[in-house]
């Protein structure tokens, strides 16, 4: 019986297995169509400081519009991770936000945008001269496009990083690190990294109160590196006076916009410059 069962459970596994394959196997071909049909596109949510209220840069965030339903990120990103489709995502949002850094410019309204970069297509060899590549055809200036990594993204491999980020920021990017405080960073590591800011993962901005000590080692933190500070899915007034009371610059969240299209976010823009 006990045989009985073993081989079930075996079967089980290899059914489950097989499932799984199946469905990886589908949405890559999925990620590689939709490339292909422009079933994706880049949102941008604003970046706003908290003491002027004005914003100060976007996020651009890929969205996946598959037969009129939008399928987030955290989905298709972790697949496409793990093969090179994360890079021909990854080109595909860089190019949006340069072609859409030179249509806020040609409207005198361009803030710096931020992409975010997965670990993958930054440690990838080819990956600084795409950017050039990129820079120099969009001619987008220094300062107007930031790379969003997280603390595994830049801890992976410290020298690596260090030097990635060195012949990046001699292009002129700017760095923030994501969801800080939910990785492992060292602390004299990040020390010694080109980075501009650290971003306030969302979970801490949910419970205010509870993770006000973690949130105050965070700007901390900041103010001995000399840091920007930006804190992630601030959805209420209450979180936001909270956090400015804290010494947090900027937040980004609901509370000012979702992430919204290139045409939403260019009205949002003009609108604050009193030219909607
Ligand atoms: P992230 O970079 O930490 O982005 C913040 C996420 O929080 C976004 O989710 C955003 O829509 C969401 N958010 C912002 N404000 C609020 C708020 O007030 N309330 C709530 N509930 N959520 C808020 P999204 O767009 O689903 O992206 C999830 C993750 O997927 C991102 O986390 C990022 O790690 C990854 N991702 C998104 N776009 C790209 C991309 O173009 N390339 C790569 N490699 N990863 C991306
Ligand atoms: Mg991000
Ligand atoms: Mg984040
Ligand atoms: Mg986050």
């Amino acid at each position: 019986r006990a045989k009985r069962e073993g081989k079930n459970r075996y079967v089980l596994f290899t059914k489950g297995m097989h499932q799984e394959l199946y469905e990886k196997f589908r949405t890559e071909n999925g990620i590689r169509f939709g490339l292909l049909h422009r079933e994706f596109v880049v949102h941008y949510q604003p970046k706003v400081n908290i003491d002027t209220r004005k914003t100060s840069s976007l996020e651009a965030l890929i969205r996946w519009n598959k037969g009129g339903k939008l399928i987030s990120p955290s989905v298709f990103i972790p697949i496409a991770e793990e093969s090179s489709l994360i890079d021909d995502i990854c080109l595909f949002v860089l190019e949006e936000t340069c072609a859409f850094h030179v249509v806020m410019k040609e409207q005198d309204i361009a803030v710096p945008v931020s992409v975010n970069i997965s670990p993958r297509q930054f440690h990838n060899a080819d990956f600084v001269d795409l950017v050039e590549d990129l820079l120099g055809r969009y001619q987008v200036a220094p300062h107007y496009l930031e790379f969003e990594i997280t603390e595994t993204t830049a801890m992976k491999d410290v020298e690596h990083t260090l030097a990635v980020m060195s012949r990046l920021r001699e292009l002129g990017i700017l760095f923030s690190i994501d969801d800080f405080g939910t990785g492992y960073s060292s602390l004299g590591s990040l020390n010694k990294m080109p980075v501009n800011t650290l971003k306030i993962d969302k979970q801490f901005v949910d419970n205010l109160d509870a993770n006000s000590g973690i949130i105050a080692t965070i700007i901390a933190i900041s103010q001995q590196m000399h840091l920007n500070v930006v804190a992630e899915g601030v959805e209420t007034e209450e979180q936001l006076l909270g956090l400015g009371a804290m010494g947090c610059h900027e937040a980004q969240g609901y509370y000012f916009s979702r992430p919204v299209s290139d045409a939403d976010i260019l009205r949002y823009l003009l609108a604050e410059h009193g030219r909607s």
